[in-house]
């Protein structure tokens, strides 16, 4: 029987996710005598423009008019569709962060170039058994260069045959060599996984043998807590290897683009190769060659930030986030999710092995640990068997500097004392610049930023004055803007820039190095910087947080924290885990490889829990403390919370829409709403912020409840913004 055929198909349909901030797919015609597939990358129509999206559903259940659809127009087929995992794992963090689910593809599809092969490369090959009619000294030395075959590129091969591109040019003309196509990059090469093995002591090899029992039980979540220096990354250098013997790709997590060199480093030396790098620093063409190599497999071993998490990996079998606990695995705009927990659900998915490793475990994690959800893996000592540093608090009431001067008596004699023996001091001080706050001592008058609830620093190198939220900059002024003075603005407090100073003219022949993020020269100054530390070239470094991270100096042995009790005024509940955690990783720095590290917290409230539990290095009754009190208070982990953060441009509006979304709130007994308030900062590029702060149990559907609330409450208009912060870090 003859059917007349219909206008379109089911299967001439396709729903594909685009990458804008919708609730769902689009509906689109597939072109005639073409396929597509779940997860098959796109480029489709979208209003005025084209956009690129992946084929989330072949037959939509849509009750459109087929000719009403627009066409897919290009169906990207050197590109391997995206896998059931990966878009399992793509809507699985959109329901979570009740971000759309276009946006979080939009993390997968960073760039179109990754889509398509590189151009080939022209290069040249030897024709075999041709030879030229005169042979000279020059083209033996090329034939020679080639004598096994392969293809080069024209400048390789005269660089390499120590010859000009004329030699090169002549054989060509004589049809000795031929012109062929190169590929443009050719594959990485796979770590060696008996490249150097380490001998690991005792304890590193029991934990290194739970991580590698950990891949036969599909997707299980291990916590790598080890004091700094314990060699934890040695020991999960040894889940990588399983995952390359079982012939799986992995992916490491670090928090901080400056460490990656010291790590590639490292990799290197364990497996032969580097692995591949990916953050925001690379460069597009080098982005995607990792892209495409992740998808292909050629790429085995992948180190990144968070933004990694979302690469096409063809076949993942193993994520490690390193220094768990730091606050930069959270991502604060667009989608805010936290790359630490979406790395254990992409595990989870795919039923292979997560590894989190700290020296001062998240909170969250270590409850994990204690009820045996992780696996929990200690190491007690230093690896080198160095000893932990010794630490010690400097009393700022009794035993404080002069006016005007910021590092105690006792601890300039400890720096003395290195200095000496040629062994390095880190001064720690989490404050950018010359000083956080300039004001005119005739008139009081502060500089305040026009455009943010913030004061501008003073960076004195640059001579300006700069917000740390918008980047607004202006010169420092020679007299006061407010009461026309001339000479009379004074610094306030400290910022790394003034201990550089002060460090200056105690230690004037001493290397000094500064730190800082905000210097110029970027990363790549960052990173050389870091190598000179490393390798003993700079005797005494100041630094912001940057430098409480995972590093190894090896000659390290005076650790200062200039303002111990700086994270602890704030009003945040995550304010004692935050300062526990990284006058830990600071202190942490101290004679790692040698022993005889020696810490100092300068403080006005030495007997702080937070200081004690530091000082007496249990870090168990830190733990202990802190989560008996999250526990009382129905605080992560033992509760939920999810933020909600409306902003406009107009202070009174906005206001008035916050305090309606309140109202709008669903009555439910389980949930408490705390706000609205305005949030911690209060404006930020000229937006006014509100916060209102959702509070549930722990077993509370409250991505339900939030959705809930934003369909039925008012809707956002006038410039008005409203985000969700499911799990924020900040409350
Ligand atoms: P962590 O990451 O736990 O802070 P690292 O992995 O950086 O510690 O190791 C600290 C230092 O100890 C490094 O210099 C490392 O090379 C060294 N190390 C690690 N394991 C061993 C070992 N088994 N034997 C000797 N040195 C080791
Ligand atoms: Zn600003």
């Amino acid at each position: 029987m003859l059917f007349d055929k219909p206008d379109a198909e089911p299967d001439n349909i396709a729903s594909v996710l685009v990458p804008v901030a919708v609730p769902g797919a689009y509906t689109y015609l597939v072109p005639p005598g073409e396929q597509v597939q779940p997860g098959t990358i796109v480029r489709v129509p979208l209003g005025t423009r084209e956009v690129v999206g992946a084929v989330w559903d072949i037959e939509p259940d849509v009750a459109i008019n087929p000719k009403k659809l627009k066409t897919i127009t290009h169906i990207y087929k050197d590109a391997r569709p995206l896998d059931a995992n990966l878009r399992r794992f793509v809507d699985w963090v959109a329901n979570w962060t009740l971000g759309a689910p276009g946006m979080v593809l939009r993390m997968v599809l960073r760039s179109e170039e990754a889509l398509l092969p590189e151009a080939p490369v022209p290069g040249v090959r030897r024709i075999e058994g041709a030879e030229p009619d005169r042979m000279t000294s020059a083209r033996q030395r090329v034939l020679a260069t080639m004598e096994d075959g392969l293809a080069w590129t024209k400048s390789g091969l005269s660089h390499a045959a120590g010859v000009s591109g004329s030699v090169i040019d002549g054989l060509l003309h004589q049809g000795v060599l031929e012109v062929v196509s190169l590929p443009a990059a050719l594959p990485t090469p796979p770590p060696d996984i008996d490249f150097a093995r380490t001998n690991l002591n005792p304890a590193q090899r029991r934990a290194a043998d739970q991580l590698i029992a950990a891949f036969d039980e599909g997707g299980s979540i291990s916590l790598v807590d080890g004091v700094t220096g314990s060699g934890k990354t040695e020991v999960y250098f040894e889940a990588i290897a399983e995952a390359m013997r079982r012939g799986k790709q992995a992916l490491i997590l670090l928090p901080e683009i400056a460490l990656t060199e010291q790590f590639l480093r490292r990799f290197e030396k364990r497996f032969g190769v580097y692995p591949a790098e990916w953050h925001s620093e690379i460069t597009p063409k080098k982005r995607g060659r990792v892209w495409r190599g992740a998808a292909s497999g050629d790429v085995r071993v992948v180190i990144g930030a968070r933004s990694a998490l979302f690469l096409p990996f063809v076949d993942l079998g193993l994520i490690i986030v390193d220094e768990e606990h730091d606050a930069a695995f959270k991502q604060d705009d667009r989608v805010p999710y936290s790359a630490r927990d979406m790395a254990v659900v992409r595990g989870h998915i795919s039923k292979f092995p997560v590894i989190l490793a700290s020296a001062t475990p998240s909170v969250e994690s270590r409850v994990n640990a204690d009820l045996g959800r992780y696996r929990h893996l200690v190491l007690p000592e230093r690896a080198t068997g160095a000893a932990m540093p010794e630490l010690h608090a400097i009393d700022m009431r009794h035993e404080g500097p002069e006016r005007g001067h910021w590092i105690a008596p006792r601890l300039l004699e400890a720096i003395k004392g290195a200095y000496g023996d040629g062994a390095q001091t880190l001064l720690f001080l989490n404050r950018r610049g010359y000083a956080p706050l300039t004001l005119c001592r005739t008139c009081g008058h502060r500089f305040q930023c026009g455009h943010c609830s913030a004061w501008l620093v003073e960076h004195r190198f640059q001579k300006r004055l700069v917000c740390h939220h918008c980047g607004h900059f202006e010169k420092v002024p020679e007299s006061c803007p407010s009461c026309g003075t001339v000479d009379s603005l004074v610094a306030c407090g400290p910022g790394v820039e003034r201990i550089a100073e002060e460090v200056c003219s105690k230690f004037p022949e001493a290397r000094v190095l500064v730190l800082s993020s905000d210097l110029p020269g970027g990363p790549d100054r960052l990173r050389r910087e870091m190598k000179i530390v490393e390798e003993g070239g700079a005797d005494i470094v100041i630094g912001t947080q940057l430098v409480a991270k995972g590093h190894n100096f090896p000659k390290m042995r005076v650790v200062g924290v200039i303002d111990a009790d700086l994270g602890l005024a704030n009003g945040d509940p995550r304010a004692a885990e935050k300062t526990f955690q990284l006058l830990g990783q600071v202190t942490g720095r101290a004679g790692r490889v040698t022993g005889g590290g020696l810490g100092f917290l300068q403080t006005y409230s030495p007997d702080h829990p937070v200081i004690s539990a530091l000082l007496s290095s249990n870090m168990d009754d830190f733990y202990t403390a802190e989560i008996a009190a999250r526990r009382a208070a129905g605080l992560p982990p033992f509760g939920r919370l999810a933020a909600v953060i409306v902003s406009g441009p107009d202070k009174v509006f906005a206001d008035g829409y916050v305090r309606s979304l309140s109202r709008a709130a669903p009555r439910v007994q389980a949930v408490t709403i705390l706000g609205p308030a305005e949030a911690a900062l209060a404006m930020v590029r000229g937006r006014y912020r509100f916060r209102l702060l959702a509070i549930a149990p722990r077993q509370f559907d409250l991505q339900g409840y939030m959705q809930h609330w934003l369909d039925c409450g008012p809707k956002p208009t006038k410039g008005l913004r409203v985000q969700i912060d499911i799990d924020p870090q900040h409350f």
